[in-house]
């Protein structure tokens, strides 16, 4: 009898867990479209990999995630977070691009068996880097890493792409070569909210991992582009536009002029970062976790010119 009292216990323990997963702290930063705001910190097993800004937008008949997060439980976090304000259909998760912070929450959205969106690059990325991203997400956060996986996307967006969530327009886009090889931005044509990911860094330093010369031109274009706020996928959950990219501009100019000039004159790769950008020293955070590796990607690009 007491052995039975147990079981059942534990069944309902494990029910009552699973439906009590603490719902992601979300702001609604215009009308029906919810940011959860990532720490400024590298990933480990505390934070969850939570430190990226990730969420979702509502229209009238579904609901369309953008970025599921940085593991499967940060995923389940913003998916309470979504059912906390709306019983309509997870239709769509977008995954902006390759990077785990942002897209290694999207198997908590697989039973809601969504669209899963991505560039027409993004699978080749995965299959390139997916395993390795696995290992060291799991050596980072150990247990807190239980369930994340790599889902492929179902649906790619080689130039622009056009989703109805009902009254509700989204319009992706897919961008050259810039922060990766496989960047994705959404505008929300309801509120004229660009959705930038990691086209946009505000306070933590840019991370160049497609091509600098090619973010410049990106951000050319997309600062042409109107809208009434950004999204950033680093930094305030919103930010004017385009107002806010400057300092990333200042940044990734800063770095091509000073690299330039550093393989004009003979400076080696390995000692290069000591001689670029070093004006930007204070206006960042995590600069020198990552200021180094983007100059030495940058010299590999620039020194072919
Ligand atoms: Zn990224």
């Amino acid at each position: 009898m007491r052995v039975t009292a147990l079981a059942v216990a534990v069944v309902l323990g494990t029910t009552a867990g699973r439906a009590e997963t603490a719902a992601l702290p979300v702001t609604e930063i215009a009308s029906g479209i919810f940011v959860h705001n990532g720490v400024h910190e590298e990933a480990s097993a505390a934070n969850e990999d939570a430190i990226a800004n990730i969420g979702f937008i509502i229209g009238d008949e579904a609901v369309a995630v953008i970025d599921p997060g940085g593991s499967f439980a940060e995923g389940s976090g913003l998916r309470a977070a979504i059912r906390a304000r709306t019983d309509q259909p997870i239709r769509y998760v977008i995954l902006t691009h390759v990077h785990p912070d942002h897209i290694f929450g999207a198997a908590a959205f697989r039973d809601d068996r969504p669209d899963f969106v991505g560039h027409a690059k993004l699978p080749g990325a995965l299959a390139q880097r997916g395993d390795y991203y696995v290992r060291r997400l799991r050596s980072t956060l150990g247990d807190e890493a239980n369930g994340t996986e790599i889902v492929v996307p179902t649906m790619l967006v080689s130039d622009k792409l056009d989703l109805d969530l009902g009254s509700r327009r989204l319009t992706l886009r897919a961008h050259g070569p810039a922060h990766t090889d496989n960047d994705l931005t959404v505008f929300d044509q309801k509120t004229r909210t660009f959705w930038l990911a990691d086209l946009l860094f505000v306070d933590r330093l840019p991370v160049i991992d497609g091509s600098l010369v090619g973010w410049l031109e990106q951000l050319d274009q997309l600062t042409a582009t109107p809208a009434d706020r950004a999204v950033p996928g680093h930094g305030p959950v919103t930010v004017p536009w385009p107002a806010a990219a400057e300092p990333e501009r200042r940044y990734l100019a800063a770095v091509a002029r000073d690299t330039r000039e550093a393989i004009k004159t003979g400076i080696g790769i390995a000692n290069a970062y000591q001689h670029v950008a070093n004006s930007e020293r204070g206006n960042w955070l995590l600069f020198d976790e990552y200021h180094p590796r983007n100059v030495t990607a940058s010299y590999k690009e620039l020194e072919w010119e």
